[in-house]
């Protein structure tokens, strides 16, 4: 089964998370599955890069700002695909250009307008695991571009789609959808499965938990999506269509 799994930066935040998750996917190869693992930055490392930022500018060039916020994830890839390789794993690591995806010109909002999958299923077929950084593409010009915040879900849900994979996984720092913020309302209730109407709803409205534009491209594309704790086990949330 070819499996995509994306983790948030709270699931990345230190070396030790790292290799935490690096353990679960090669668990996932041993049982012979095929996974393209999407990365974040880790922890706040994009709050603090736009902090960074700010101390020299006020209204930075966004061609600029993208091709520095996109280094968080390339270092996330490259990290990720090191402990699978101390895992005996054979991680290989892809900035969203080297992935093939393909985005407009909107710096900083980005939409994606196709993938070129040749050279992940190549890697694919070569028993590599792949890793790809998220939140970033590349335009015809061959800048670099990011997605929004949160955007790493739709590189995730894209390589699904694109790639014809059975699974999305977005693993996270909350055990599933909630019908509402789980760290601002206590009684939030987990759903078992949430349709693609509803939740793009909810992401419209602010709910952190999966970028909007991830779940456009889940309904246009039939893309089941789970979301999951990478800290508690648990089947999580299952996006699709109700
Ligand atoms: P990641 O870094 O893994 O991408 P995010 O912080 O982007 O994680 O999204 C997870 C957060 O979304 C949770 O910590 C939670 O506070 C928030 N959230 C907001 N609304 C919801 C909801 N309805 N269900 C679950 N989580 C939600
Ligand atoms: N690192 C980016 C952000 O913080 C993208 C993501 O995490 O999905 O918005
Ligand atoms: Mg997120």
């Amino acid at each position: 089964m070819l499996i995509v799994r994306k983790y948030g930066g709270s699931s990345l935040a230190d070396g030790e998370r790292i290799r935490k998750a690096a353990q679960s996917v090669a668990g996932l190869v041993a049982q012979g599955h095929r996974v393209v693992v999407v990365v974040s930055a880790q922890g706040d490392t994009t709050d603090l890069l736009l902090a960074q930022s700010r101390e020299l500018t006020k209204a930075p060039d966004l061609r600029e700002l993208d091709q520095y916020l996109a280094a968080g994830e390339q270092m996330s890839a490259g990290l990720m695909a090191m402990a699978l390789q101390e895992l005996g794993v054979h991680g290989m690591s892809l900035t969203g250009a080297q992935a093939g995806i393909l985005t407009d010109g909107s710096h900083g909002d980005a939409r994606i307008l196709t993938l070129c999958t040749d050279r992940i299923r190549r890697e694919l077929d070569r028993g590599r695991t792949v890793v790809v950084a998220g939140f970033q593409g590349v335009d015809r010009l061959g800048d670099i571009t990011t997605l929004g915040r949160g955007g790493s879900d739709t590189t995730a849900v894209a390589l699904a789609a694109w790639l014809g994979a059975e699974r999305c996984e977005i693993f996270t720092d909350v055990d599933g959808v909630y019908d509402k913020d789980p760290r601002r309302f206590p009684d939030a209730v987990r759903l078992e499965k949430i349709g693609y109407d509803r939740m793009l709803q909810m992401a419209k409205e602010g709910a952190q938990v999966l970028h909007d534009r991830s779940v456009e491209l889940a309904k246009d594309h039939q893309v089941p999506v789970w979301v999951r704790s990478s800290f508690r086990p648990g089947q999580g949330t299952l996006v699709c269509d109700l």
